[in-house]
């Protein structure tokens, strides 16, 4: 199913379920794609980035990930369908991948926590559904053999988790060297799958409040992002359907 994309900022927010997302990856085996998920941290960010912006505006397909979308999508008039996040959709696109042998690699997390994710993906499908991993603390002198690694593991898929937004600048920047049918940010979703931090109880992600877990467990590294950038991104949105419904009025 999908419903009118939300566009903010002058990006294209496609307005899937998570089961046509899936797909949406999933049939993207012959050529090259990226897609990345946006929540309202991605927003302020690419606001204020002009290069994330221009990768985000290129993607093939920008997820709407978080309450902060689905608040945008109401406030602007296009209602979001579904939240698509990398960490729900992760063991979805695992089982996927179990049923149709294609394979991901993962890159990204501190030295460890790739390999602990896939023993989790092994646990969890009962298949090698991991192709390859690498941490994300390499040097500019070890990104060739990185490149190389992708490469020659043949996965179909690659989950760059280093965070927003130089997991999306490294796949632009190496998109052409990479050769690898999708490629995706993932952000801290390798975190949650090592077990190395906690995910929020299902009762905080089902009415939008995972946002408030995670800043009870990173607060030094997440007040910020969450307690001033929500306020920014609630007064953006204010401002944006201000300045659409002055626009609306004037025209009448
Ligand atoms: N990270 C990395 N390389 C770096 C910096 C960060 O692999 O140079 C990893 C970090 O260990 C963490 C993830 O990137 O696993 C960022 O997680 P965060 O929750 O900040 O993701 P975001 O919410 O920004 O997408």
């Amino acid at each position: 199913m999908q419903r009118q994309d939300l566009e903010l900022l002058g990006l294209s927010i496609t307005n899937v379920t998570m089961e046509r997302a899936l797909e949406m990856v999933m049939d993207c085996a012959g050529e090259r794609h990226t897609m990345h998920f946006v929540n309202a941290h991605c927003i302020n960010i690419a606001a204020k980035d002009p290069e994330y912006h221009r990768i985000l505006s290129q993607a093939d397909a920008l997820f709407a990930d978080g309450s902060g979308i689905r608040f945008a999508g109401k406030w602007l008039g296009t209602p979001i369908i579904d939240n698509v996040n990398g960490t729900d959709m992760f063991p979805l696109l695992c089982q996927a991948c179990a049923r149709s042998g294609k394979r991901l690699f993962l890159l990204g997390a501190a030295p460890g926590i790739a390999q602990q994710v896939a023993d989790w993906t092994k646990e969890h499908t009962g298949s090698e559904v991991v192709a390859g991993y690498h941490h994300g603390f390499f040097s500019s002198a070890e990104e060739s053999s990185v490149v190389e690694s992708i490469h020659s593991s043949g996965a179909d898929l690659l989950l760059v988790a280093m965070g927003v937004p130089a997991q999306e600048k490294w796949i632009a920047r190496l998109r052409d060297r990479l050769d690898v049918p999708v490629c995706m940010g993932v952000g801290g979703l390798f975190d949650f799958y090592s077990g190395s931090i906690s995910r929020a109880p299902k009762w905080m992600r089902s009415v939008g409040i995972e946002w408030v877990w995670r800043l009870c467990m990173e607060p030094h590294r997440m007040w910020r992002r969450y307690i001033v950038g929500n306020v920014v991104f609630i007064v953006r949105i204010a401002r944006i359907r201000f300045t659409r419904v002055h626009k609306e009025s004037a025209t009448e």
